[in-house]
Order: structure tokens, then sequence, then C-alpha cells
């Protein structure tokens, strides 16, 4: 065959050289491995259903172990279990394995909602879940993501592609917990989102070797704010000013404006201006009196993403709904957090649910609209952009990912949609599971 351009050339060269794996069939695919991939695929699988995992990344937990984001919450409302099942079970594994304990769910944290969250072991928290979805009889592909997806009668076959193979991947029912609706984008089916992205954070950490007292806090702000105008730093680089960053060990003390990660691209721009963020921070650090041992401890793999799309759903809770602790007939999980919207500007001001108030999803927001055989949990579970900046706490996607994972498998197994499923038969199956659903 005759190469007319060296853009051509390349492209004959890389698909000679993918190895076609043989094709898989199975139940359910679970698309991305983070908080909710997990739970929906452990889930399935424990629920019988043939479930393949497929993420793009090295390693599953998403933004809770490659976004350094390791403290879930909330599984605790009001003095109660809220949310229980795959993900506490796997978390709480980690807590104990990890030889830490778990914060006292019995004292009231008032406003600081944060004391309630569990903070988890990153590489420890993986190889736990990678154990859990290995025993449930989940196949994990790493490295891939589906590159297109067709209905074939009763069938759904996703194209996958990774670097050096592709494979066919046939199933009943696909769940999407990419974060970002790239299974509904594939499908052409709606997606929702703001003109501009809620601020990212960085988590890294820096230490310094100075007892924090021995500092003068005022001569630090002052040198902040001459490297601000002096364009050695941005106002977002650090966002609790010195002390407080130093305090707080760097953490998720910085905004990355405008962060995306819903394509390769702007995610490789969104992750170059958190690297650069993190060097501007640690060479003004080093430059101040007392500061020169500062030490460059850890730094994620990712930008942490608050957020991107929501697919549209069958439902779509509201602000309002979210509130008001509304329930619905469909109900499959609670959800607790304050709403949580942020702005690069004016930051975060959390607005906390009313004493004794605790939110609720239904099923037909797991429901992606106008395809049957799709469903979504996590991040961009269908939702307005105030009920979703609570909803999608770590706990909550845990909790819509195995309501997600356990509608896929029945619908599955009875050859039938997630909307025709017996409500009481998911119940049950949840139930069996050790997840709460409300009202049962
Ligand atoms: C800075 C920051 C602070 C936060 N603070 C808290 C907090 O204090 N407590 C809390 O509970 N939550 C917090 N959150 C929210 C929470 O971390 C996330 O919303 C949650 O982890 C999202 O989980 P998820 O499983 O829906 O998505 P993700 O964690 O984003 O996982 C999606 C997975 O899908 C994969 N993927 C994406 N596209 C594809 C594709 N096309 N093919 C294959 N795989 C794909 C990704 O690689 C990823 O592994 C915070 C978030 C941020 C950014």
């Amino acid at each position: 065959m005759k190469l007319l351009t060296s853009w051509g050339l390349v492209a004959v060269s890389v698909a000679a050289n993918a190895a076609a794996l043989p094709d898989e069939t199975c139940d359910v695919a679970v698309v991305g491995g983070g908080a909710a991939g997990v739970a929906a695929a452990v889930q399935s699988g424990r629920a019988g259903a043939r479930t393949v995992l497929i993420e793009q990344g090295h390693q599953v937990g998403g933004n809770m172990t490659s976004g350094g984001v390791n403290f879930p919450g909330l599984f605790h409302a009001w003095g109660r279990q809220v949310i229980d099942g795959v993900g506490w079970e796997i978390v709480t594994n980690c807590v104990a394995l990890d030889g830490r304990t778990l914060p006292d769910f019995t004292k009231p944290t008032g406003r600081q909602h944060w004391r309630h969250q569990v903070t988890v072991n990153i590489p420890l928290y993986v190889a736990l879940a990678e154990e859990a979805l290995t025993k449930a009889g989940v196949t994990i592909h790493y490295h891939a993501a589906p590159t297109r997806i067709v209905r074939d009668g009763e069938w759904w076959k996703i194209s996958v592609a990774a670097v050096g193979d592709t494979r066919t991947v046939t199933c009943r029912q696909i769940v999407d917990c990419t974060g970002n609706g790239a299974v509904a984008s594939l499908l052409g089916l709606e997606r929702m989102r703001e003109s501009t992205c809620q601020p990212g954070s960085f988590v890294y950490k820096i230490s310094p070797e100075t007892p924090l007292d021995a500092l003068d806090a005022e001569a630090l702000e002052a040198a902040r704010a001459k490297a601000v105008m002096e364009g050695r730093l941005l106002p977002n680089d650090t966002r609790a000013g010195v002390m407080g960053f130093l305090r707080r060990g760097g953490d998720t003390a910085n905004y990355i404006d405008d962060a995306d990660n819903s394509t390769a691209d702007l995610r490789t721009q969104t992750n170059l201006r958190g690297r650069a963020s993190m060097l501007r921070m640690y060479r003004f650090l080093k430059s101040l009196p007392g500061l020169g041992n500062v030490r460059l401890l850890a730094m994620s793999p990712e930008v942490g993403v608050r957020e991107t799309f929501r697919v549209r759903g069958e439902y779509v809770v509201t602000h309002e709904d979210y509130t008001s602790g509304r329930t619905y007939a469909d109900s499959v999980c609670y959800a607790f957090y304050p709403i949580d919207l942020h702005d690069k500007v004016s930051g975060i001001r959390p607005a906390h649910l009313k004493e004794g108030m605790v939110a609720t999803v239904p099923l037909r927001a797991l429901v992606v609209k106008g395809v049957d055989g799709v469903l979504v949990a996590g991040r961009c579970v269908s939702s307005d952009r105030l009920a979703n900046s609570a909803l999608r706490v770590e706990a909550t996607c845990m909790a819509t990912g195995q309501a997600a994972g356990a509608a896929a498998a029945l619908a599955a197994r009875h050859k039938t949609t997630a909307l025709k499923i017996d409500f009481g038969e998911l119940a049950a199956l949840l139930r069996a599971h050790r997840a709460i659903v409300p009202g049962m």
C-alpha cells in the first residue's frame, strides 16, 4: 500500500502493531474504576454477573487515589450510619489493616463535617480494592478505554483500545463511572455542564523542617503578597496563606482554575498547570528566611478535578431535592454532605443541611436517559450543579456505584432494563450486600 503522508504512515503502523486480543463477552461492563466504579464492579460481580472493569489509568480509586483525595466522606449523618456496603467494607478493611482508628461518629461535628471523613492509606486501598474485585470475579483491564460503542441486538459492543492492544467487549449493561460521562459521550447522549468548571486542587506534601511557631507569620504573608505582585506566585497557589499552607503540609490548599480532565488534552494541560503551581510554591517557600530546608515529600499523579460533565438521567436530582431530603419510591441510597460549590475567586463556604436532614438518590438518576442498558454512577450522576457539588463526594459515589452495579447485574440476569427490574428485588440484593436502602 502506498503511504501518502507521514501522518498516514504513523496511523498504519500503529494499527498494524496493535495486537487484537480475543473478544470478551460479559453481563456488565463498568467503565471507570474510581470510588464509584470499584463499588459498582464488586457489587455486580458478587451478584453473579460476569463483570469487566475498564480503567484508563494504572490503578483503581480515581480521584481518591491518583488525585490524592484519600479522605472519603460522609458515611454517617446525625449520629447514625447512612452509607454502608461495598465501599465502607473496603475503607474499613483498609483502616484496620493499616492499624488506624476510625473517627468517633457518635460525636457531633457541628460545621466541621470533615471530622467524620475517614483517612485511607492510598497504596493499601488500591491493593485491597483490587483484591475485592478479583475475589468478586471481576476482570480488570487497566490502561484501556472505550473508543466506540455500538448496539448489536440485545448487546453492546465496546471497542476497547490500549497502547499495544485492542479488544471488543460484548455486554448487556454498561455502567458509566468515568466521572465525565465518557460512555454517554461516545453514545451521543446528553451531558450537562457549566461554561467553566469549578477549580480543582493539586495534592502534594511539602514539609518544613522548622517548627512553625519559630516563623514570623506577618513577614511570610508580606513576602507572599510581593511574590504575587511580581508574578512568581499566583494568588491560588495557596488559598490558606503561607502559614495555613504549611500547617496543612500543602494538601488541597491550592486551586487549579478551570481544572478539566474530560479529554486527554485537557487532562494534560490541567496536570501541567498543577505541577507548575507546585514548583512556584516550592521555590517561593525555599526563598523565605527559615524555610530553606522545606522538602517536597510527595505529589499525586493527577490534579483533583471537582467538576466536568453530568450525564442526564431519567431523573435529575435538584438542589431543592437534595436540601429538602426528598425521598422517592425508588430511592436507592442516602447522601450526606454540605452543598460544596467552589469558586476560584471567593473560594468555598459550605452550605450545611438542616439538622436531621439527609438526602437520597433515586434509581432513575442512575439510569441514563434516551437509551436502554446504560447506567451512570459517581461524580457524573444525573443532578444539577449545586446538588452535584454535594453528591460527588466519595462515600456517595460508592453508594451510587453499588446501586448501579446491582441494578445492572439484575437487568442483565433478567434480560431487561434497570427501570423494569422489580425494585423489591433490587433493594433485597443491595441489603444482602450490606448497603443501606432508604425506607427499608
Ligand atoms: C480537590 C478535591 C477535594 C475533594 N474533597 C473531597 C472530600 O473531602 N471528601 C470526599 O469524599 N470527596 C471529595 N472530593 C470529591 C471526590 O474525590 C470525587 O468527586 C470522587 O472521588 C469521584 O469519584 P468517581 O468514582 O465518580 O470518579 P473518579 O474518581 O474521577 O474516577 C473515574 C475513573 O474513571 C477513569 N476514566 C475516566 N474516563 C475513562 C474512560 N474513557 N475510559 C476508562 N476509564 C476512564 C479515570 O481514570 C478514573 O479512574 C474532592 C474532590 C477534589 C477534586
